[in-house]
């Protein structure tokens, strides 16, 4: 018997009252149901990270418990269960995101080491001096470094899509900039700074139609919104399972059959080879070629589950219910003298970055979690949008599905009582 408290009486969750997910969720997640400095913890860090239903805990303790072994390996019992159970889990991505198959589910660390291996991989064999990469000004540090170190070992120019004053990218721009010698276009489906949620298939078909192909950075879009690669035609997407509610040390890298088959291997040694001898060494066929060493077994199960957890709610009433919880938070917040909203983009998911006139953000994280409320303050990882908005820095608060209405007026309240404070 799963001992997770999913108490979902309508899968499909069509309920349009606010508030009505969270508080169904609630029980799931234990780590919630704590004070912090006396006051109820409310958690509004999401897009750093993700709290663990206990559907996930239970699913990665039961396999430690009872299953676990190397994968790909041993002929023995354990080892088949623990194989079948990480094969399992691909093939649950694979449904998830819809996949054509799973061969093109690589497991990696996560969204940044996806990106890292696709640049140094395709990216090595496709860009050469005087090419262009396209990456956005909104990309988080993990779309932009990876493509510099690429353009900067290759004599190639990376080149920048600029976002307007509301925080959406500038698609007139992006027309200009996809040219002849545009080797990809990387960028986030989800802006983690902003909240901007782009308008990505527009931008793959605009891309697609100059021969351009297209990684998306899908880390803040997994967990909110329902996906599908296929529709998409994405040629490479990358999340990370620790901002759906899986485990940490686990992500996905999508990429298209054909562009993975003809790429070189990103790291090298046990389980991605076909044969091995000191003159010449084979690789094994996808996904395995891509996956040298051991994985992360148990966080597969463990992702696994939250994939579970997440479809049981279905994509649809979580994307539906987070949007009408940020539009109250956009509201909210607004209405506050002194706050300016840092991104105001038609379509958002995930989170809402601001300022107060006066106070360093660092100072209202600060006297926030002295009032149990746990939001990010700083740069987060995207120091081009920082410099875009001329602000060092902004306070953001970044929704889960755990969350409610009064926690956005918690913190609403806690914001006030920090202008009093520091004025
Ligand atoms: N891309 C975006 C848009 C993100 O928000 C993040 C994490 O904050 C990353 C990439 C990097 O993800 P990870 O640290 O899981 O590799």
């Amino acid at each position: 018997m799963m001992a997770t408290a999913l108490r979902i009486e309508n899968p499909a969750g069509t309920s349009h009252h606010p508030g009505f997910l969270a508080d169904t969720v609630a029980e799931d997640f234990p780590i919630l149901h704590q004070r912090v400095h006396g006051r109820p913890l409310v958690y509004l860090d999401n897009a750093a990270t993700t709290q663990k239903p206990r559907a996930v805990v239970e699913a990665m303790s039961r396999f430690y418990a009872t299953d676990y072994a190397n994968v790909h390996r041993g002929v023995y019992t354990l080892g088949a269960r623990a194989t079948g159970r990480f094969e399992g889990a691909r093939a649950r991505v694979q449904r998830f995101i819809h996949a054509p198959s799973p061969e093109e589910i690589i497991f990696v660390r996560g969204t940044t080491e996806g990106i890292n291996l696709v640049a140094s991989t395709f990216g090595e064999q496709h860009v050469q001096a005087g090419d262009d990469v396209l990456v956005t000004e909104m990309e988080h540090h993990s779309n932009i470094v990876p493509w510099q170190v690429l353009c900067q070992r290759k004599g190639a120019r990376l080149r920048v899509v600029p976002i307007d004053d509301r925080g959406e990218l500038d698609l007139e721009a992006l027309a200009g900039l996809l040219g002849p010698r545009t080797r990809i276009l990387a960028v986030a489906h989800v802006s983690n700074a902003l909240g901007t949620l782009n308008p990505i298939n527009e931008i793959v078909a605009m891309a697609h139609a100059r021969g351009v192909p297209v990684l998306v950075d899908g880390a803040q879009a997994a967990p909110h919104l329902p996906l599908d690669v296929a529709a998409l035609d994405a040629d490479f997407y990358v999340f990370s399972s620790h901002k759906m509610y899986g485990p940490d040390g686990i992500g996905v890298l999508y990429g298209k059959r054909k562009l993975l088959e003809a790429m070189p291997p990103y790291q090298t040694g046990g389980d991605m080879i076909r044969s091995v001898s000191f003159e010449r060494t084979t690789y094994d066929d996808l996904p395995h070629k891509f996956e040298a060493g051991t994985p992360a077994i148990a966080a597969a199960v463990g992702l696994h589950a939250a994939i579970d957890y997440l479809e049981a709610i279905g994509m649809a009433a979580i994307a539906r219910e987070e949007e009408a919880l940020l539009a109250h938070a956009v509201a909210r917040l607004e209405a506050i003298p002194g706050v300016r909203l840092v991104g105001k983009a038609a379509h958002r998911a995930g989170a809402v970055s601001f300022v107060l006139e006066g106070v360093h953000p660092h100072d209202i994280a600060t006297i926030l979690d002295s009032r149990g409320v746990a939001i990010r303050a700083g740069h987060h990882c995207a120091q081009p949008v920082m410099d875009r908005f001329g602000v060092p820095a902004t306070a953001r608060v970044s929704v889960g599905m755990y969350n409610t209405r009064r926690d956005i007026d918690t913190l609403v309240e806690a914001v006030y009582e920090t202008k009093e404070v520091m004025g």
